[in-house]
């Protein structure tokens, strides 16, 4: 697993000063540390029931993808607001500064679906967590919220609550 930690690199004060950012491009492009990181995710999930795979976007689409063909799913998006073209559920929630929304199709499941949440990097969880609401809206039943990474000094995972979290790589 050491590999793969150390194909994600540190960007010191993107997207602004004091913010150290995990960039996962490095590891994305590198052919044996993104099957690597897609096999063993996919792997937890083998021989589960399982419908659909939630991409977050935009990161959240490569992982999410991958998995759905992994493991035979069709993939749901999760977009910024003005993308997805038929009705939608939105969601607005909080940032540091200011807020952000995203958005789903509002007939993006059949009731009762098993669906896995997909992103790139968990950090406060703001977004993971309006997601999951907007995916129960919807009527579908989150059997857990997969990373690549996860920011573990930032707590994310105490905003989702009874959700089951996985997260591949911490730090
Ligand atoms: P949260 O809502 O958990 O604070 O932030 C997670 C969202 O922001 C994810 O969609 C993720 O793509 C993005 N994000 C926040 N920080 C980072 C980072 O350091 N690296 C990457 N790759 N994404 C980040």
């Amino acid at each position: 697993m050491e590999d793969l930690r150390n194909a994600i690199r540190d960007i010191p004060d993107f997207p602004k000063k004091g913010i150290v950012f995990k960039d996962i491009t490095t590891l994305l492009s590198d052919a044996k540390s993104y099957h690597r990181m897609v096999d063993l995710i996919a792997h937890r999930y083998i021989g589960q029931k399982i419908d659909q795979i939630v991409g977050i976007e935009a990161r959240g689409f490569i992982l999410g993808a991958a998995l759905a063909y992994k493991l035979g799913t069709g993939i749901t998006l999760v977009r910024k607001p003005g993308k997805l073209p038929y009705k939608t559920i939105q969601k607005t929630y909080q940032l540091e500064y200011g807020t952000d929304s995203l958005e789903i199709h509002s007939d993006a499941f059949k009731g009762g679906d098993r669906v896995i949440v997909a992103d790139d990097l968990l950090a406060t969880g703001g977004t993971v967590a309006a997601v999951i609401e907007m995916v129960e809206d919807c009527g579908a039943q989150i059997v857990e919220c997969a990373f690549l990474a996860e920011l573990e000094f930032l707590k994310g995972r105490e905003k989702l609550q009874s959700h089951k979290v996985f997260s591949l790589l911490k730090f």
